[in-house]
């Protein structure tokens, strides 16, 4: 009789039932759990409308990318977010203020 639920895999000699061989197998492969979740320590988050209405800063691709309207936000340089860290602490303190409750 073949194909019998059951049957012992050819060539193994215990009699125990297949499903011992795959379900250690099973236990192994499982990825480990790595939701470690990427917190960026940005701190704000510059909007376009801002770099706009203070200019860009020279050489950063954030401003860059803002200014033409590009969706995907690229990283500031450091020299754009000291600027505009200051540009928000006159203008705009509120907008710093919800971070540091939020940290
Ligand atoms: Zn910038």
């Amino acid at each position: 009789m073949e194909g019998l639920p059951g049957k012992p895999v050819p060539g193994r000699d215990s009699i125990e039932p297949p499903i011992k061989l795959w379900v250690p197998e099973e236990e192994i492969t499982r990825p480990i759990e790595t939701r470690k979740k990427e917190f960026s320590k940005r701190g704000f988050k510059i909007e376009r409308e801002h770099v706009r209405e203070h200019g860009l800063t020279l050489g950063c691709k954030g401003c860059l990318n803002a200014d033409s309207g590009n969706p995907v936000a690229k990283n500031r340089t450091a020299t754009c977010r000291e600027r505009f860290l200051k540009i928000y602490e006159e203008h705009k303190p509120e907008k710093l203020l919800k971070v540091t409750e939020k940290s």
